[in-house]
């Protein structure tokens, strides 16, 4: 078998993965966070489980990518950019951005299953760019990539927002518990961080225009569309004074 044939074929596994995900996620909520509970394995520090388990998504990627024979290019550099953005934050800055509370901790259930995700999503992304995918350079003056890159950056900008608001609902002196959120997108949707991590993954899939990028960008939806629903709710029971005109996910629309 050629590594384009495996690296659709993994491509469609991940696709049919996202399907499975989203109906499992609309029954059992993810056991993190708020829903963190017993029976999903040892727990682990929950900063260390975000680093663990994101970190391969920064440097497996970055490795892969390197190996490649276009890994040099102005077009790959790009895109490189782009996903370090998104993932060295995640990896490594976001955990010291989290206010968790002393003793928070995750099954190690969360990281497991994140990382079998994010290894065959940092091999099928790293070697589209910078080998299969063979961009010439002036994709980067083509329309797809140029808006891709401003929806992605539009939702790094709307998620990185969307958390520092939570973050600063725990600053010191404030309850450690949940509040309400309010302001900027909080007026319409409960989860504007997933809302912008999902607008990001779409601009990925527009600026790479690959099934790599589209079926990633259909896993982050599969998995943050139920966990949005379920805060809605969640909020809804734990709040009765919550914004009734607030939607869950999609400004104006669910
Ligand atoms: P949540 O919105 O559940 O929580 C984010 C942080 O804010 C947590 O530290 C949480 O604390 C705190 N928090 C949440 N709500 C409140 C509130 N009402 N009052 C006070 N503090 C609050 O997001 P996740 O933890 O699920 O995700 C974190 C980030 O990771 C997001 O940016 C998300 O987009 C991204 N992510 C991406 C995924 C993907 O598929 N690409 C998958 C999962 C997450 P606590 O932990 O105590 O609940």
């Amino acid at each position: 078998m050629t590594e384009p044939t495996i690296h659709r074929a993994i491509a469609f596994a991940i696709i049919a993965l996202g399907a499975i995900t989203f109906v499992s996620l609309l029954f059992i909520a993810a056991p993190y966070g708020r829903y963190a509970r017993e029976g999903w394995g040892p727990k682990i520090p929950a900063r260390l489980g975000w680093i663990v388990m994101e970190a391969p998504a920064s440097l497996v990627f970055a490795a892969l990518y390197l190996l490649g024979p276009h890994a040099r290019e102005a077009a790959p550099l790009a895109m490189f950019a782009l996903w370090q953005l998104h993932y060295v934050h995640r990896a490594f800055v976001f955990p010291f951005r989290m206010r968790t509370r002393p003793g928070r901790t995750m099954p190690i259930t969360i990281p497991l299953l994140a990382i079998a995700f994010n290894l065959p999503n940092a091999y099928l992304n790293a070697r589209w760019i910078s080998a299969l995918g063979a961009y010439p350079t002036d994709w980067l003056r083509d329309a797809r990539f140029v808006l891709g890159a401003a929806v992605f950056l539009a939702g790094f900008a709307i998620n990185y927002h969307a958390d520092a608001v939570l973050f600063a609902l725990r600053a010191p002196g404030r309850p450690a518990g949940y509040q309400i959120p309010r302001g900027g997108l909080y007026r319409y949707i409960s989860c504007p961080n997933y809302f912008g991590e999902i607008v990001e993954w779409c601009g990925w899939a527009l600026l790479t225009w690959s099934l790599a990028g589209l079926s990633f960008a259909l896993y982050t939806v599969a998995n943050l569309a139920p966990r949005a629903l379920t805060h809605h709710k969640w909020y809804h029971r734990q709040f009765p004074d919550y914004p009734p005109e607030r939607k869950a996910l999609i400004p104006f629309v669910v």
